[in-house]
């Protein structure tokens, strides 16, 4: 559920009309609504009630820093895969404590800063890297915490782009190969072992793979501590997935996969950590849009918006649906007809829609992309030097522009002449 909803044939945002956000900040932009952000992290937070838990937003997903922040004052913890995430979370009131480092390619830079900053988890992914934070956690005279993730050798039955838990992805270490990792940093000094990390995709949108994936965890757990390993927190990763399409049969709810968890895992007394992102800010945010032409092709029909695949890159990098609606509502009883919905990126891939039923729309009109709110912004660029659409974040009937669009002085005098020219 989100809180995007047609009042009186138009549609809202919690209590902002969207026509009034275009008036004032120009399309194309981005809105999130703080209800609907509150309400997902929530859902999560219900979910696991009963045990000792954190639910870790995977920042990735969309890191602006008054989401962050909404986030942060719900109670959330973050999940952050880069130094300028780490950077991100700290400046929006995140403390140490509550941030744990995923990624497999943390540098040294990047791991000194978390340990001087405060950090609650590294999530090692590789030898080399378990080495490397060894001696810097070492040279600092500081402990690291760490998990290892392993990756369990599932298949996660998404999008072979989004897919991390097969044993042919880059992610973790082979679960085959836990015992005599976990004894290697045992070994090395500098490290604390706190528990085990698996993340084994996003979009999933069946809980079998995640149950594969954490019975493994269960069985590994109790060699690990067999072993002398004291695992007391399990991170259980990210990946629910969001109903792209409301047509389609819905994904499984974080009160069912809350559910799952416990039956799978509760009896090991350890503490939860999950890393949810689409599933916090996806359906929390449209991508606005205004139609400028509706062109008549041979055989098909285009509708050209000002909103293109820099602003939204899903549909051209994933074969991503995203549901698309006007913002006056149709009328009862007007028959859709099918066209193809673009942008003016000089690509054929800027195609957000192949023969969508779509009400008739004029130039002028705006139309709405649903679920927008996860990998949308954080994935935009300046290709075809368009520039960064501005995101806008509703509170009931308040909003207010959280980054603005450049202006294209801004944009051009961020490049700099050499003396040469
Ligand atoms: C991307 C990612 C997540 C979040 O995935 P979602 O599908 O957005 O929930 C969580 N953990 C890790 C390690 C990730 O890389």
């Amino acid at each position: 559920m989100d809180h995007f909803l047609y009042r009186d044939g138009t549609l809202y945002a919690e209590d902002v009309p969207i026509s009034e956000i275009a008036a004032a900040v120009g399309t194309p932009f981005y809105v999130y609504s703080t209800a609907t952000l509150q309400r997902h992290f929530r859902l999560f937070d219900e979910a696991l009630e009963g045990t000792e838990h954190l639910v870790c937003y995977a920042m990735k997903a969309n890191s602006n820093q008054a989401v962050l922040k909404t986030l942060a004052q719900a109670g959330a913890g973050m999940d952050v895969v880069s130094g300028g995430e780490y950077r991100r979370a700290r400046a929006a009131g995140v403390p140490g404590e509550k941030i744990v480092f995923s990624g497999v390619g943390k540098t040294r830079e990047e791991i000194a800063l978390a340990l001087t900053g405060g950090i609650r988890q590294f999530n090692v992914e590789s030898e080399p890297e378990m080495a490397v934070l060894s001696a810097v956690a070492d040279e600092m005279g500081v402990t690291a915490p760490i998990t290892i993730r392993v990756n369990p050798d599932v298949d996660a039955k998404t999008h072979a782009k989004i897919a991390t838990g097969k044993s042919e992805n880059k992610f973790g270490i082979p679960i085959a190969r836990a015992r005599e990792v976990y004894a290697m940093a045992a070994a090395l000094p500098g490290l604390e072992i706190v528990g085990i990390d698996v993340h084994i995709g996003s979009q999933l949108t069946d809980l079998a793979p995640y149950e594969q994936a954490y019975l493994k965890v269960a069985e590994l757990t109790e060699t690990l501590r067999a072993d002398g390993h004291s695992i007391r927190r399990l991170d259980l990763g990210g990946g629910l997935g969001i109903p792209y399409e409301r047509s389609n049969t819905d994904p499984p709810l974080p009160s069912d996969y809350g559910a799952m968890v416990k039956r799978v895992l509760g009896h090991l007394g350890c503490e939860i950590e999950i890393e949810p992102g689409r599933l916090i800010a996806g359906n929390a945010g449209l991508m606005v849009s205004e139609v400028i032409y509706v062109k008549s092709g041979e055989g098909r029909d285009f509708l050209i918006i000002d909103g293109a695949m820099n602003d939204l890159i899903r549909p051209a990098m994933y074969e991503a649906h995203h549901d698309i609606v006007p913002v006056i509502e149709p009328a009862v009883g007007v028959e859709p007809q099918p066209i193809d919905i673009v942008g003016p990126v000089c690509e054929s891939g800027d195609t957000f829609a192949k023969q969508r039923p779509m009400p008739p729309l004029n130039a002028g009109d705006l139309v709405a992309f649903r679920s927008a709110g996860a990998y949308g912004a954080v994935m935009a660029s300046e290709y075809n030097s368009r520039p960064m659409i501005p995101e806008v974040l509703v509170h009931g009937d308040q909003f207010a522009v959280i980054r603005a669009r450049p202006t294209f002085d801004e944009m051009i005098n961020r490049d700099t002449i050499p003396e040469w020219l």
